[in-house]
């Protein structure tokens, strides 16, 4: 996709992100319509990428939004997003943020502690109305993943403890103006390995039992999401295998009659569209290997500083033999490194360098640190 639009990409100042809208609605087509077989419902977890072009293909898709904060929930109203197709988590939620959702009367605040709770009814008993809530349980489930983004092991600050429960029932008869319609789960993400899900499934089936024996029926089942992407072999796997993930969750998780099953994906949706460009400024010589040094960095694209993640690099304008180069960002901090030991085609200044499966987590992350302009996006 990117070699054939060279052109168009050479003309456009660097560093900028570029995404592939033919590929956002395949993989979105794909995702529904295996979500569909069961009657899931999707909601877009908009922290991924919050870009209109991309909310306006989620839009279209028929899915919701999880938002993660109040301008989130702004930005998905304003975006056409119907308030009863917005649901909204986070540990930290301020009074701001719960009034702006109060008022817009959004579908289901996901609760993370009763402090929460207690405040949530506050509120909405000043504004008199009613907050219909999920209450988010810490699993205890292990994802598997890097732990910087594993949110579901009792050790995170994540949701409520199973040993917290009780407590929160006897809460919850205190709270007049709050109504409890269903649970919610998230576990992490980048999760490539579907036994982590299964585990989540047989919890979610224990807590559900937990309900029932305490004759609470619970109209609504949110599981996350948390399904990762290829970032080894983009090209291979440019569409994550959602007929597994869903088809899994259909055998594993119990759901009672007249319940209804909401996921939220983020990275597996957006991921591979987006692609960060970037052009080589320098290639300076170090004692083990060189440097080929980039117009981008950790202020456009975090997350191999923050996570060491890794992110497929390509030159897109040299077909010369493969060297061997750490390619690295302009910004005043040595974790300003997008990897090491790369196999490039001999690169040189001025060279178009991609940096793949960027979408989700790319753009959203960029910071103004060293005083960096905001990069550009472009849709293909
Ligand atoms: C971040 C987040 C998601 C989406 O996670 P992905 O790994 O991008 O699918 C879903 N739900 C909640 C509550 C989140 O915080």
């Amino acid at each position: 996709m990117l070699k054939n639009n060279l052109q168009e990409l050479q003309q456009q100042a660097t560093p900028f992100y570029v995404y592939d809208l033919n590929l956002l609605r395949q993989t979105l087509q794909y995702a529904a319509t295996e979500a569909a077989k069961y009657n899931y419902h999707v909601h877009y977890a908009l922290k991924a990428n919050a870009n209109a072009p991309i909310l306006a293909e989620m839009l279209h898709t028929g899915f919701g939004a999880d938002c993660v904060s109040g301008n989130e929930v702004k930005r998905a109203i304003e975006n056409g997003f119907k308030p009863e197709h917005v649901v909204f988590a986070g540990v930290g939620k301020s009074d701001e943020e719960i009034n702006y959702a109060l008022e817009q009367d959004i579908f289901c605040f996901n609760c993370e502690s009763s402090h929460e709770l207690e405040v949530l009814n506050e509120l909405a008993t000043a504004k008199g109305t009613k907050a219909r809530v999920a209450l988010r349980i810490n699993p205890n489930v292990n994802a598997n993943t890097h732990k910087y983004i594993t949110t579901g092991l009792e050790e995170n600050k994540f949701g409520i403890n199973a040993w917290e429960l009780e407590s929160v029932l006897e809460l919850l008869k205190t709270l007049p103006n709050i109504e409890l319609i269903g649970i919610h789960f998230h576990i992490g993400s980048q999760i490539t390995d579907l036994s982590v899900f299964r585990n989540l499934c047989t919890r979610v089936n224990e807590f559900q039992e937990w309900f029932i024996s305490r004759n609470i029926t619970l109209e609504h089942i949110n599981v996350g999401g948390g399904l990762g992407v290829d970032y080894y072999t983009p090209d291979s796997n440019l569409i994550p295998d959602f007929e597994a993930y869903f088809g899994l969750f259909h055998q594993f998780l119990e759901v009672r009659p007249g319940q209804q099953v909401h996921f939220e994906l983020g990275r597996a949706l957006v991921a591979q569209c987006g692609t960060l460009i970037s052009k080589v400024l320098y290639i300076k010589k170090g004692i083990t290997t060189n440097f080929a040094i980039l117009d981008a960095g950790m202020t456009e694209l975090i997350r191999p500083a923050l996570y060491q993640s890794y992110h497929k690099i390509e030159n897109l304008t040299s077909d010369k033999p493969e060297v061997r180069y750490d390619v690295v960002g302009p910004i005043c901090e040595s974790s300003d490194c997008f990897g090491k030991a790369v196999m490039l085609p001999e690169t040189n200044r001025g060279d178009l360098v991609a940096i793949r499966t960027a979408g989700a987590y790319g753009e959203v992350m960029a910071s103004g640190y060293n005083l960096r302009e905001k990069a550009n996006a472009i849709y293909l």
